[in-house]
């Protein structure tokens, strides 16, 4: 079986060719597909690709990249959507110093307000951690994110940070970004 953990169809590169595109990812043997959410429009397009297809399951929340245009409507938004059959997760959230779109502390503050929804719906979630790995693991140590676990991926930190990481209830996978 083959699962895709880790895709991004609702992204607008996919907007001419999309639904051709995951038919054929399924036709050639991915059996399923987990598309993370990047934004709050993003996370409405993934609910319509779960809808309309049966191999596809999402998760529902907003990147780093675009941490700075969140507010509170946004949580109760992404409460409604998370609700939906097939939304298993909350992401893809955490923090990027690398690209720093967003200023740093909002996207700390974003993290959190997304690992407290998602405790609350006791839903895994899916981190994305580019050169930010120390205040990303303050944030789930402080937060608690180990009562729902999930995924790491973009991660480059030290092997006793992962160490710590695993430690915390979370796995690893890899994604270029
Ligand atoms: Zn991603």
């Amino acid at each position: 079986m083959l699962f895709d953990s880790h895709a991004h169809y609702d992204n607008k590169r996919f907007n001419e060719d999309r639904f051709e595109i995951i038919k054929k990812a399924y036709d050639s043997g991915v059996t399923y597909i987990l598309n993370a959410s990047a934004d709050m429009a993003s996370a409405e397009e993934t609910i319509t690709l779960t809808c309309k297809f049966d191999f596809v399951y999402g998760a529902v929340g907003v990147h780093p990249h675009s941490a700075a245009e969140m507010d509170e409507n946004d949580i109760a938004k992404l409460k409604n959507f998370a609700k939906e059959d097939k939304i298993v997760a909350i992401g893809e959230i955490g923090l990027d110093y690398y690209y720093d779109f967003s200023p740093r502390e909002q996207q700390r503050l974003w993290f959190a307000k997304q690992i407290n929804l998602a405790k609350e719906l006791n839903l895994p979630i899916i981190v994305h951690d580019r050169d930010a790995h120390k205040d990303v693991l303050d944030i789930i140590k402080s937060e608690q994110a180990r009562d729902v676990g999930g995924v790491f991926h973009c991660y480059s930190g030290s092997v006793e940070m992962l160490r710590d990481v695993l430690d915390n209830n979370f796995a690893f996978l890899w994604e270029e970004r």
